[in-house]
């Protein structure tokens, strides 16, 4: 309202998860919000996929073999992890942790199952489901990526029907019509603070 609040607010820093069916453009969100909204903060993940043309070690995640991943899980170093797939993926917890230290929003894009972890282990955290605008949006999305074989598709497929019945256990669902829109919402949503008021 463009009042001055009595005390400070209620500092929580604030971890977003985004997370919903594969394909449905929860990496291309991201990639987005990367763009436009650089001084946004992204955990970089690992993971021991294969990298697709033109992703960078570091940059959209970093790449390990098996025997790497896991070292990482022995050592307790990620918050989450889940296999999808066939390959694994996990996030990194130390630079997740000192950023909310800092007092800084975090956001995940992560698979379901890391955005349940997510939930059991840091419950303040705020899930953010992304929903297709369809069905037949979502087959057309993830069938028209040509990267993958037939048989990763039809996994990716059977993964996507099961998860998309879990929206219900998430705090909020953003529909992906578009890029900017959900970018805009997303964004939004990691900056408003549990102690803030709605000024909208
Ligand atoms: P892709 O191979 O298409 O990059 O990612 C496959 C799936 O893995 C996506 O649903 C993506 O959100 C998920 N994913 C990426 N990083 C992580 C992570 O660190 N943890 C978990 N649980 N899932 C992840």
């Amino acid at each position: 309202r463009g009042t001055t609040p009595a005390g400070p607010p209620a500092r929580q820093p604030r971890l977003t998860v985004l997370s919903g069916p594969s394909g449905v453009g929860k990496s291309t969100v991201v990639a987005h919000m990367r763009k436009v909204h650089p001084e946004v903060w992204l955990s970089v993940s690992a993971t021991t996929r294969t990298p697709r043309p033109g992703e960078q070690h570091g940059v959209q995640y970093f790449f390990v073999d098996d025997e790497e991943f896991d070292k990482l899980i022995a050592n307790g170093e990620l918050l989450e992890w889940a296999e999808f797939a066939g390959n694994r993926y996990g996030t990194p917890r130390k630079a997740v942790l000192d950023r909310l230290e800092a007092g800084e929003p975090v956001l995940l894009e992560i698979d379901l199952q890391g955005a349940r972890q997510v939930r059991e282990s840091m419950p303040e955290a705020q899930l953010v489901f992304l929903a297709p605008p369809s069905w037949e949006e979502l087959v057309r999305r993830l069938t028209g990526r040509g990267t993958e074989a037939p048989e990763v598709i039809e996994r990716r497929l059977e993964a996507a029907r099961v998860e998309l019945a879990a929206e219900k256990e998430f705090d909020v669902t953003c529909v992906n019509t578009s890029v900017e829109d959900v970018s805009r919402e997303l964004l939004a949503l990691m900056l408003h603070r549990s102690g803030d008021k709605s000024t909208s």
